[in-house]
């Protein structure tokens, strides 16, 4: 038995009527910048977030580099981020000029560890950028607190955790802003590059429009340079249709990590922990185990998808290398990146596959 890593070919083919009209659509109507498409998906992830205004762009790397620039980040600022992520949490902050400080994860969550944040702020501190990684919710009380209390900006990184929820409100509700990925391996992914921005504040979602569409106010309206960083009238039709369907794919990657959570049962995987309240929605199915080698090795061998997120943590990245962190500045996801191994996770993939995944890691436990 084959399984993947992700299969986006599959759901395609559960949907492949609806998206090629929408793509036939844009092309007949050449609506391929700007447009019906994007204004459409724009108003509709609004209203499916509960977030009042969505600002398309090229990519969620971009999206968290304009929400910096309209919160002011510069040369010499510093922004607090988490030990483990995509390098786009960071690079963002670095292209902008500023520092990244980073912060360990909590061992329970994987998430930024909440207590060690306060330590970490300095006069230079201007934001903090929480992930909610591989679609676990970071703590979003608690940092808002520490925030408010010190005055910070707070930009959730919800690349990964699309409809993740704490007590019932969405991910990207919580912070100042909110930055989306819509590339086509998350949970709501476009045909190529794409992302957004979200944020409930009118002054925040102006700039952010303006930077992103050449520092325009309305067409030839420049009131400052800005950058062509723009959704793709294509896959704003993409999104628009997929987006129908978001909730049941959510809920089939729910229900796979249980079936996954319970065969693991009894066996020395560790398997994700979701705090109380806290609704994981799954991007990714990451487990802990001792001799990863063996299990990498084993998956490979049965033609199990399988991938390391993430194999360095970032201040351990060469790209840091002149921040000089050591590995005990960061204990927890030094120890973390040792053990991890991402295993295929998907609404499509069936119970049969599950079980020959969770099989083929116990043979070699
Ligand atoms: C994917 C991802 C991004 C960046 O998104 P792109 O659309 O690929 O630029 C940012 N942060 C995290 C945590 C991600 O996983």
């Amino acid at each position: 038995m084959n399984v993947p890593f992700v299969d986006l070919y599959a759901q395609y083919l559960t949907i492949k009527k609806e998206i090629d009209s929408a793509i036939e659509n844009v092309i007949k109507n050449s609506l391929y910048i700007g447009g019906s498409p994007v204004q459409s998906f724009e108003k509709n992830y609004a209203q499916h977030t509960g977030i009042k205004h969505v600002i398309g762009c090229a990519n969620g790397t971009d999206s968290l580099e304009i929400l910096l620039q309209v919160f002011n980040v510069n040369a010499g600022d510093e922004v607090i981020v988490p030990a483990m992520s995509w390098i786009s949490t960071s690079e963002a902050v670095g292209t902008r000029g500023a520092k990244p400080v980073f912060v360990d994860i909590d061992p329970l969550t994987y998430t930024i560890d909440v207590s060690k944040i306060e330590k970490s702020i300095t006069p230079k501190t201007k934001a903090i950028i929480p992930v909610h990684l591989y679609g676990n919710p970071a703590d979003m009380p608690a940092i808002m607190h520490i925030a408010q209390k010190h005055n910070l900006k707070v930009i959730e990184d919800c690349a990964q955790s699309h409809d993740a929820t704490i007590n019932g409100k969405k991910i990207g509700t919580f912070g100042d802003a909110a930055s989306f990925s819509f590339y086509p391996g998350k949970n709501l992914g476009a045909y190529g590059d794409a992302g957004a921005m979200a944020t409930n504040d009118d002054d925040t979602a102006l700039k952010a429009r303006m930077i992103a569409n050449h520092g325009q106010q309305g067409k030839h309206n420049h009131q400052m340079e800005g950058r062509n960083s723009r959704l793709d009238g294509l896959h704003a039709a993409v999104l628009d249709v997929k987006l129908k369907y978001i909730d049941k794919w959510t809920k089939l990657r729910m229900e796979h990590a249980n079936t996954y959570n319970e065969l693991f049962k009894g066996t020395s995987v560790k398997t994700p922990f979701v705090k109380d309240g806290f609704g994981h929605v799954y991007h990714l199915y990451v487990i802990q185990v001792e001799n990863r080698e063996k299990v990498i090795d084993q998956l490979n061998k049965n033609s199990i998808g399988n991938a390391l997120h993430y194999p360095t943590p970032l201040p351990f990245l060469p790209a840091y290398k002149h921040l000089n962190h050591k590995p005990s500045d960061f204990p927890v996801v030094h120890e973390f990146a040792k053990r991890i191994v991402s295993i295929p996770m998907y609404a499509e993939i069936s119970n049969d596959q599950i079980r020959f995944v969770v099989d083929t890691i116990k043979k070699v436990l």
